[in-house]
This record gives C-alpha cells, structure tokens and sequence, in this order.
C-alpha cells in the first residue's frame, strides 16, 4: 500500500510498504480522510515525547472495514463506514484499573507511537472502531477527534447550560471546544486569539473574538461578560500568558481546564489570585472512548440543527502526495479551516 512514513524527525517519505497485518481481534480499516493537525506537526518536529521513529502518523480518521480478525464486536461488519477512537490501553496500570483507559500510563496512540492513517490502510483493535450513521458525512466524522477533545474538556469542567464561557487560543480545538460548548448551552462564549485571520473566522462561525495583545483585552473581556466574569474557562493555548488571562478572567470559584500543552512544562500565571477567587484547575487529556461516541451523537444533533456551517470547517482535501507541505502550512492552515487527507 501506499504510505506517508515518518522515517525520522522532520524527514517524511511516500512509499510503498507492506499491508499492515491485523492481530487477532484487530481490523483492517480502508482510510477514507484523514485530519491534519496541529500535533501532527509536533510530531514531525519530534516534539512529542512518547512519538517515534519510523511511523506512519495520521490518528483523526474515519474509514471503511476492510477485515476483522478474530473476535470483534457483533455491530461490527465488513464494509461497514467507521469512526475510530484512536487510543489503546494496558489495561493493568493504576488509571486503566480505576476506569480511565484515556490517561494510561503505557497509552498508545494510534498515529503517535503506532502506525496511523496517513495510509491506504491501518490495522487498529476492532473495539476502537465506531459504526457511522448513514446520515454522517465523512468529512464531519473526520472532524470527530478535534471536536471531542473539546467535549472532553467540557465534560471535565462540569460545563452546564446557561453558564459564561471563555475560550483562551482559538485554533481548531478551541474554536471546536466554543461550538461543543454552545451546543451544551453555554452562553456569552468569548474566544481570545492573537491571529487576525483566526479571529476572523471564529467570528465568522458565531463567536466574539478578542485579541490578547490588545491592551484593552481584559477590560473588554470583563465588560463582555457584564463584569461577573467567566464561569468556565479552556485553556488551549498552553502560554503563560494564556493561563494567567484565564485565571484574571474568572468568576469566582470558576473552572480553569488546561487542554493546552505549554512548551516548557512550566506555567507562570497569578497564584493569588487563583486562590483569592478558590479558582478550580483541572486538567483535561484526549476522550474516552464514551465521550468520543457522545461527540459523535452530538455531531449528527448540530448537522440536523444546523448550527455548524461544516463545510466551511474544511479548508481543503487534499492527496497524500501533498502531505508533508500541508504539515509544515498548518498554522497557517488553520486560520480557516482544516485539511484533510484522502489517502485513496
Ligand atoms: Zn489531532
Ligand atoms: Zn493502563
């Protein structure tokens, strides 16, 4: 088949390699797209620490079954049209035994530290694989991922209908966090983002967009939310000065969930304050696999509702030839929209 490898860092090759060979209890899944994003390029660059070489990357992805080996699932079918939660635990550790498989200590990601999708094939444990409803395009279930980071991370500040929402950085997993969360009936959603091209488009799906540079950003942020400020805040931008707008941005006893990985480990942001306002922090990682099928369900209630324009989420979709260019463009890619991948 064809394949994208990862043979090193920073260096990726089109080549022919051998069909992956399914384990017993494994699938062969057809890819139909796949997204790009922002990790993909981490991973390029060998940012990620549990990454490595040589791998096919590719892990946001739908596609059909092609074969099942061994025991699967009985809603399972050849042919059938899948969604795939691309995570894969021990089983054994303190989190998998405790019941959250998503934050295991051996987690294996499927695109990260497995052969992912930016291929013809993948061969992925059968019980990872979700049926699509017919009604499911397959560009909105190749969005299915992104947007349930964004459920996952409200699920995890216990976001409730009728409550202020701020959104800190507004690329795709905020901008998808801020339509997830209306969904869920938040209110006055505010996204910060330095970007112009990105404010735009945030803008232009429904959401106030205000830029963090400004000077007036905070005042004007406070005077959004009619000076009560927010109750639940994402932090998805991973900078200390991200975090620290979150906490000054925070109604009393709000939720501050990190989702954003900070380049150094290490965050500063205003302590005090966090504790003057008995501000809660909570971290938020991936899905599991529940939130993910929930994600689904509430995918198909937005495209009845119509309340996500979906085809201007989509930026391009392109073949895999254009892979490496789309990774290295991505930042730019996603001040208006995603790209995706069609392996086939
Ligand atoms: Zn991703
Ligand atoms: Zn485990």
């Amino acid at each position: 088949m064809k394949a994208a490898v990862l043979e090193q860092w920073k260096s990726i090759s089109l080549r022919q390699v051998r069909d992956p060979e399914p384990a017993d209890g494994e699938a062969l899944v057809r890819v139909g797209l796949t997204g790009i994003c922002g990790s993909d390029l981490h991973i390029f660059n060998g940012d990620i620490p549990i990454a490595r070489t040589p791998v096919i990357p590719g892990h946001e992805f739908m596609g059909s079954i092609a074969a099942l080996r061994g025991p699967s699932p009985a809603e399972l079918a050849v042919g059938q049209r899948v969604a795939v939660h691309p995570l894969v635990s021990c089983g054994a550790c303190v989190a998998c035994r405790r019941g959250h498989p998503h934050v295991c200590a051996e987690l294996v990601v499927i695109g990260v530290n497995r052969d992912g999708a930016f291929a013809e094939y993948v061969s992925v444990p059968s019980e990872r694989l979700i049926p699509l409803d017919d009604d499911m395009p397959d560009e909105v279930a190749a969005l299915a991922e992104p947007f349930a980071v964004g459920y996952h991370a409200c699920r995890r500040a216990a976001l409730g209908a009728g409550e202020r929402l701020l959104v800190i950085g507004g690329g795709p997993i905020g901008l998808f966090a801020a339509m997830v969360a209306r969904r869920l009936g938040a209110v006055d959603i505010a996204v910060t983002e330095p970007v112009a091209a990105r404010r735009d488009f945030i803008e232009s799906h429904g959401f106030r967009a205000f830029d963090p540079l400004q000077a007036s950003c905070l005042s004007d942020l406070s005077a959004f939310s009619a000076g009560e400020g927010f109750d639940v805040v994402l932090e998805t931008s991973g900078v200390d000065a991200g975090i620290d707008a979150a906490v000054a941005a925070a109604a009393p006893r709000a939720r501050v969930v990190s989702l954003g990985f900070p380049a150094e480990k290490f965050a500063r942001y205003n302590v005090t304050l966090g504790i003057m306002k008995e501000l809660s922090f909570i971290g938020s990682r991936v899905y599991p696999r529940e939130e993910f099928c929930d994600t689904l369900r509430l995918l198909s209630e937005t495209l009845r509702a119509g309340e996500i324009a979906f085809d201007r989420l989509v930026m391009d979709v392109r073949g895999l030839d254009d892979l490496e260019r789309s990774i290295l463009g991505v930042a730019d890619g996603e001040a208006r929209g995603k790209i995706l991948i069609r392996p086939t």
